[in-house]
Parts: structure tokens; sequence; C-alpha cells
């Protein structure tokens, strides 16, 4: 990815078109500043070197304890029916709980990142790129149609010889 393409991304503009100094974006929920997935990755890294679990921390060991926390998650939602965005009716043990699957299933991630060697954060900034050419605003706005429903449309647009 090229560092211009990089910066866009990174300095997103987060204003929601209206002339208000403080956007609702911006006032919406947001996480803390720290720590980054490579301060997480480091803070990980020793906590095991610590205990000497390098050895079982393959990448087909820790993908597969990724597998069982996403469960974990998932259980605590099993049989509630749809859920409203902020889980108002969910008690703080259970909100309790979910930040702490969540946070099994986040170093869980970003360990499997670094047993694969895989520079988690650039890859998700060069994903998202990926997925803005798959799913362009003039196309995807207001639907949740796959981004193959794009190329059958426009193929359905073209002209029988083939001009368009
Ligand atoms: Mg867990």
């Amino acid at each position: 990815m090229s560092e211009s393409k990089k910066q866009k991304l990174l300095n997103v503009d987060t204003s929601d078109g209206t002339d208000s100094a403080n956007s609702k974006l911006k006032d919406e929920f947001r996480f803390s500043e720290d720590p980054s997935l490579e301060k997480i990755r480091e803070i990980q890294a020793v906590f095991c070197r610590e205990r000497n679990w390098d050895q079982f921390h393959t990448p087909r060991n820790v993908l597969l304890a990724l597998v069982g926390e996403v469960g974990e998650l998932a259980e605590i939602f099993q049989w509630k029916g749809e859920v409203d965005v902020g889980l108002p009716d969910f008690s703080q043990e259970e909100r309790d709980h979910v930040g702490q699957e969540m946070s099994d299933i986040l170093i869980y991630l970003v360990r499997l990142a670094d047993r694969c060697r895989i520079d988690l954060p650039s890859a998700v900034l060069q994903k998202i790129e990926h997925n803005a050419q798959k799913y362009p605003v003039n196309k995807a706005y207001g639907n949740n149609k796959k981004y193959t429903a794009y190329a059958a449309e426009d193929a359905g647009k073209a002209l029988p010889n083939g001009d368009q």
C-alpha cells in the first residue's frame, strides 16, 4: 500500500457532513487510545515467554484456541434473540463477561498474527482498502448486497454487443 493511501485511511474524516464542529461520529462511542496492537503483541509475547509457552503456541494451536473463544462469546448471546446496540438489556455482569471474551479473542488473534509473522495493523489497512474497492459508496450505500451482485448488475446493464 502506498504511503498516501495509508495516510488517507489513517486520517479518516469522522465528520458527518454537517457544519457542526463536533459531529455525530466524533461524539459516539470510541476506544481508548492505548494499548496499540503492537503493545498487546508485546505484552502477550512476554507473558508467554515467562511461562515457557512458546513451545505450545504453534499457529494451528493458537487458531483453535481463538475459535474456542469465539464460541465462548457466542454463548453469551445464545438464545437472547436480537440484541440492541449498546447491550442495554444486559446486566453489568454480562457486559463484563462480553468484554472478557472479546479480549480473549483479540489476544489470541494478535498472538496468532505474531506466530504467523503477519503484520496485523498493516494487513488491516490493506484489507480496508480492498473492501473499499469491492464496496464503492455509490453502489453499497444503504444496501447489504454482496459485492458480486454489483458485477452481476453491471453485466446486466452491458449492451448485447459488449459496449457499455
Ligand atoms: Mg474465554
